[in-house]
């Protein structure tokens, strides 16, 4: 495992936002755990507490869910649910499902579906609905036909029903429907781990969920986590910005240049426009929310790119909805740089020499 720490923290560098590189563990009983789950390297340091007991706890918590959330594990609750779509079986499913499923159907409805839950079907035309490790993955540009004929299985949102119980069932009310959960899911790993974290005793802790960084407490020093934005642009390990992060907020990016594929010249990434089935193409290189609730930060990272820079400043400013009580840091690709006033204290620039420039956007 030693050998591959080098590879795994180029790795968590260039999912979005990095993990601090500004956390001195030295004099404290720092313990990090490293590993692969829900398609992408994590990475957990927990600063205090029963720091081994929780580190495995908390690992143990990701693969529980990504038992429950995988697309490609037949006995996911998502593939049961996906497997009766409009068959009419309402599906058993777990209270965190019933929970994933909901807060994925609150985003969806307040996007106006820019993110949408059930775009599988239009994810698989593109040969992106299988994980990056499996083999037959081919990228595809779909005609206009298939992904016209695709669309209609992308607006009906999985129907959850609660028993008296306390269990919970979910269909998806047509034929050749099926979630994909890829836009929230890590996010909502997030509240799971701080959970076993802390049931372990640990206050002060950083997870990095493929995207999504949590602070947990604030470092050892007292001080907020530095927590790196990605450079989009840069095809090493470059970064944009430095911000402060601490006390249970997460920040999570999404951009295109994280997963793509390149035909006749032409470049198509993994976020795609539900409007249109295409990648979506708002003018935009990077979003970056940072927001209490881990999940809500993942998927609306995930709306806010499609949506593009106006309507997402649109959202923050009009003081109303999820959107205005989050941070954003939005990159054009005219490399313009949109942080929100709330980032301003604890921001470093580092983007100039790259040939960027940034504003601070206030209400
Ligand atoms: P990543 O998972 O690469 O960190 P995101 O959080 O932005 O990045 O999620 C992208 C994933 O979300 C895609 O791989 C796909 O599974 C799914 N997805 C793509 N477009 C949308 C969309 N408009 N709404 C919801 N999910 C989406
Ligand atoms: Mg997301």
């Amino acid at each position: 495992m030693k050998r591959l720490l080098p590879l795994l923290l180029s790795c968590a560098l260039l999912a979005g936002c990095g993990a601090g590189q500004a956390s001195p563990s030295a004099g404290t009983d720092a313990d990090t755990q490293y590993f692969f789950a829900m398609d992408t390297i994590m990475s957990i340091t927990a600063y205090d507490g029963d720091t081994s007991a929780a580190l495995v706890a908390a690992q143990q918590e990701v693969n529980r869910l990504e038992a429950l959330w995988s697309r490609t594990r037949p006995e996911s609750d998502v593939s049961r649910l996906n497997d009766h779509a409009g068959d009419g079986t309402a599906v058993p499913i777990q209270p965190e499902t019933a929970r994933l499923l909901e807060t994925a159907a609150a985003a969806a409805q307040e996007s106006g579906l820019a993110f949408d839950p059930v775009l599988a079907p239009v994810m698989d035309a593109w040969g992106f609905g299988l994980t990056e490790s499996e083999t037959t993955a081919v990228h595809r540009v779909p005609s206009q036909e298939e992904l016209s004929a695709l669309l209609p299985l992308t607006r009906d949102l999985p129907q959850v029903t609660a028993g008296e119980d306390g269990s919970y069932t979910a269909a998806l009310p047509l034929t050749g429907q099926a979630a994909d959960l890829g836009g929230i899911a890590k996010g909502a790993s997030a509240a799971y781990v701080v959970d076993a974290l802390t049931a372990h005793g640990v206050e002060n802790a950083i997870l990095s969920l493929g995207g999504n960084i949590t602070a947990l407490g604030h470092r050892p020093d007292g001080r907020p986590f530095q927590v790196l934005v990605t450079d989009p642009l840069a095809s090493e390990d470059g970064y944009l910005c430095t911000i402060a992060l601490e006390g249970g907020l997460t920040c999570s990016t999404s951009g295109g240049y994280e997963r793509y594929f390149e035909s006749d010249g032409v470049t198509y990434h993994h976020i795609i426009d539900p409007s249109t089935g295409y990648p979506a193409q708002s003018g935009l290189l990077s979003v970056t929310t940072v927001a209490a609730d881990p999940a809500l930060a993942d998927a609306w990272s995930t709306a806010l790119f499609v949506l593009g820079r106006d309507r997402a400043l649109e959202l923050w400013r009009s003081g109303e909805g999820t959107v205005a009580g989050m941070e954003l840091i939005l990159v054009t690709q005219g490399q313009q740089v949109y942080v929100t006033q709330g980032l301003e204290e604890g921001l470093q620039f580092h983007g100039e020499e790259a040939g960027y420039t940034y504003e601070i956007v206030r209400r």
